[in-house]
């Protein structure tokens, strides 16, 4: 059994809040982060049938990719199918939880799990919304309490490098300092050069971190003045946003990476605009809606993958030289869901979390 601020902590971990657009509501949308919480059900959307399926499941919370609550609502009428839907959620004590944009962006999310999906390597950020820089401190100790600090650090879970954590390096040297009138030094005697053998402990540090950093460092050092570095690293800053772009390992004809693109997603047809190479090599795609990225992609890529696409945003795409492969906007995202219960079920253990069986697509062929 967890609480709802437990699994809201890791989802909110999995994809930062900073990282959704302004325009957009992510986070909780119904329900109390102290409610219990034994069962989760994942789902694109939320519809009567998925309330429903989350009621016979016995599920008491229902994660989302798209927002409950787009625009603010001025009153909750039962009439309307919005109004019904609201009733019967919490008439259900089912809460409601939407991870959209910011799950989109991040690393890891929906559009770097289509690359893995479709094998698009070597891949970067086409359209970039949010830069995260990355910080290194190095704090001096001296021996008597550089691991009490060590672990702290490591215990606030803040020195992490990509799919490691409690990444720390020390090294040993001399400190010397003379305490000054008014002092209260922890070791030496006012106005006399004090030596004293110490460790530097240097880590890898998310500017959101710094003050955490700050003050599990004053707690645990003993000295009066703990004596510590911070720099900003221009190797390790990360960059999030809308889409990718990278390449295949091998260039393939159109057809037949378009027969490939169809078996990976299930698909009986996709929509194509006309294709000026044979081949190809460089790809571009973007999760759900992502017509108004068709300039980016024409500038990195020979192929752009979305969903949604529209007729005169396929003309634009045809001036500019661009293929792209109109893949749904349900295909683009359905199975991001299913890689984000697999996340969650590896950090929350014991938690029962399945999908949608019932949030398909809504569009039919004839
Ligand atoms: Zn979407």
């Amino acid at each position: 059994m967890y609480l709802l601020s437990d699994i809201i902590k890791t989802l909110e971990n999995i994809a930062p809040l900073e990282l959704a657009e302004k325009w957009d509501n992510v986070g909780l949308m119904i329900g109390s982060t102290s409610q219990e919480i034994n069962k989760v059900l994942c789902a694109l959307d939320i519809n009567e049938e998925v309330i429903e399926e989350a009621i016979q499941n016995n599920a008491e919370c229902i994660i989302t990719h798209h927002p409950l609550f787009f625009k603010p609502i001025h009153q909750i009428d039962f009439e309307t199918p919005k109004g019904r839907l609201i009733k019967k959620l919490i008439c259900s004590n089912i809460s409601v939880y939407a991870m959209h944009t910011n799950y989109d962006s991040v690393h890891g999310g929906i559009n770097d799990l289509l690359c893995d999906k479709i094998g698009i390597v070597n891949t970067r950020v086409l359209h970039p919304t949010y830069i995260e820089n990355v910080y290194k401190i190095a704090v001096y100790v001296p021996e008597s309490h550089w691991e009490v600090v060590r672990q702290a650090l490591v215990d606030h879970n803040i020195c992490s490098i990509g799919h490691y954590k409690g990444c720390t390096f020390t090294s040993q040297g001399e400190g010397t300092f003379i305490p000054l009138e008014g002092s209260m030094p922890y070791l030496g005697e006012t106005g006399r050069l004090e030596h004293v053998e110490e460790r530097k402990i240097e880590c890898v540090i998310r500017e959101k971190n710094i003050r955490t950093v700050l003050d599990t460092i004053k707690q645990v050092h003993p000295y009066e003045e703990p004596a510590f570095d911070i720099y900003k690293l221009e190797n390790m800053s990360k960059i999030s946003g809308f889409g990718r772009y990278g390449q295949l390992e091998q260039e393939l004809s159109i057809e037949s990476f378009i027969i490939r693109l169809k078996k990976i997603f299930g698909l009986s047809y996709v929509r194509v605009t006309p294709f000026k190479n044979q081949t190809v090599k460089h790809i571009a795609i973007c999760s759900g809606s992502g017509a108004e990225f068709i300039k980016s992609a024409s500038k990195v890529a020979e192929l752009y993958i979305t969903g949604d696409l529209k007729f005169h945003e396929a003309q634009e795409a045809c001036a500019l030289g661009l293929t792209v492969i109109d893949i749904g906007h349900y295909a683009s995202e359905h199975s991001a869901m299913k890689s984000l219960a697999a996340q969650m079920s590896a950090q929350l253990t014991g938690l029962e979390i399945s999908c949608s069986q019932v949030d398909g697509e809504t569009i039919k062929i004839q």
